[in-house]
């Protein structure tokens, strides 16, 4: 293995990274047996469908929800989730800037208003502090989004929606395999979703699906997903608007598969993460801050993304992150390029063809242009994620934290 000292593999040095991560197939004998049945089905309507059915069963193996709605996509599960709550327009859902646009895609469909709330420094997930800061009268859900596979801190956030009387839905789309105190992640708030999207721990190329305990909710799931028909009755008489986001047999078949599997695959990424994480705590690589993980919890490594303290280095964090890469170390700048009341979707409030209803109807004042939430930003700027996959060998994860140290050592002022 290169010395620490060897020229950065960017200037002609030998590559700190020499195991090439071997190729992975997600999806084998199981998914195929699944689909081989399939095709011997009458139907491949999702609604009591054999494989729909199967997908329900392994899913509550993790995630004892009495009622769920699996459907296409992470973000169709949140929408489905949004709309359940039946909130009046204008409503306000405190929610992260740093997540996927699938979570804030339904809160603005339903006609209410996503609020950012900030991030804590050390796990990048809500600050419940600053939470509490943004509650005002039309406060009333919090979307919890558990970044990266790190729970958040739930006895807070559910603590404040109880004072204030608020629904808290959890985007577990990071997060499969991951516990807070003990827990899965999902089983706290009010209603849970989960992605099977091409890039989560378990996937069907898309899909999701959304759970709930609560008996106010959990009877109305599957119409709010399925034209608001309600297949249990046959009834077609919809009382409101409901988009279709039912999931088919062939995503199920796959999706069940997955989750047979989970287990291990959610073993495999807190393995290599947690050892990835350990070689870095004891490199104690001044100006690489970690990520803070409670002991007592469990973080699921979707990947694992820490710091980089800009006056601790002579180059930028975009800079170093090429130096890593050309170590062949797997690593990319940030998450997302910039908080998501940033995007010029929120800049200039271009919700419904250029216009935003909401302020034109006088049922908000919220201007995307005046949020800041100045650890979001900074985090972003600052951040480095190195994924993490069954795939990657000890080799792999050992020589990519020896790249980080080489590249550290080298730019470090
Ligand atoms: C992936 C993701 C979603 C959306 O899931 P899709 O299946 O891609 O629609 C929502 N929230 C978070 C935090 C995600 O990572």
């Amino acid at each position: 293995m290169p010395q620490a000292s060897s020229p950065l593999a960017l200037h002609g040095g030998p590559k700190a990274v020499t195991a090439t991560k071997p190729a992975h197939h997600r999806w084998g004998a199981a998914e195929l047996a699944r689909l081989t049945a399939m095709v011997d089905q009458p139907s491949l309507f999702y609604w009591k469908g054999p494989q729909t059915e199967a997908l329900l069963a392994e899913f509550r193996r993790t995630y004892p929800l009495q009622w769920c709605m699996p459907c296409s996509s992470g973000s169709a599960s949140l929408h489905i989730a949004v709309a359940a709550l039946q909130l009046p327009p204008g409503s306000e859902v405190i929610t992260s800037p740093v997540t996927d646009m699938g979570s804030v895609i339904g809160i603005l469909y339903q006609q209410l208003v996503p609020v950012f709330a900030d991030i804590h420094p050390h796990t990048y997930n809500l600050d419940p502090a600053d939470v509490r800061r943004r509650i005002t009268p039309k406060t009333k859900a919090i979307m919890v989004v558990h970044l990266a596979g790190n729970p958040s801190e739930m006895d807070a956030l559910m603590a404040i929606a109880r004072e204030h009387n608020l629904f808290v839905i959890e985007d577990c789309a990071q997060s499969w395999g991951a516990a807070y105190r003990g827990k899965p992640v999902g089983l706290f708030g009010h209603l849970a979703c989960y992605s099977f999207n091409e890039y989560k721990h378990v996937s069907s190329g898309d899909g999701g699906i959304v759970g709930t305990n609560d008996a106010r909710f959990g009877p109305t799931l599957s119409k709010w997903g399925d034209k608001h028909y309600d297949r249990v009755t046959g009834g077609r008489n919809p009382e409101t608007l409901s988009p279709n986001y039912r999931i088919s047999e062939p995503q199920a078949a796959v999706a069940a598969a997955q989750l047979v599997k989970l287990p291990d695959i959610i073993a495999a990424h807190i393995r290599l993460g947690s050892r990835l994480l350990h070689h870095l705590q004891e490199l104690a690589l001044p100006g690489v801050v970690l990520p803070q993980i409670d002991p007592r919890d469990t973080h699921s490594f979707w990947f694992c993304l820490l710091r980089l303290e800009p006056t601790r280095f002579r180059c930028t964090r975009d800079e170093f992150v090429t130096a890593l890469v050309a170590e062949g170390a797997h690593a990319a700048a940030g998450y997302i390029p910039k908080p998501m009341y940033a995007y010029a979707l929120f800049q200039n409030h271009n919700f419904f063809a250029g216009r935003w209803p909401l302020r034109d109807a006088g049922l908000t004042t919220m201007d995307y242009r005046t949020v800041k939430c100045p650890v979001a930003e900074t985090m972003l700027t600052e951040g480095v994620s190195l994924p993490i996959s069954p795939a990657m060998t000890d080799e792999l994860i050992d020589q990519t934290a020896s790249a980080l140290a080489k590249v550290a050592r080298h730019f470090a002022v």
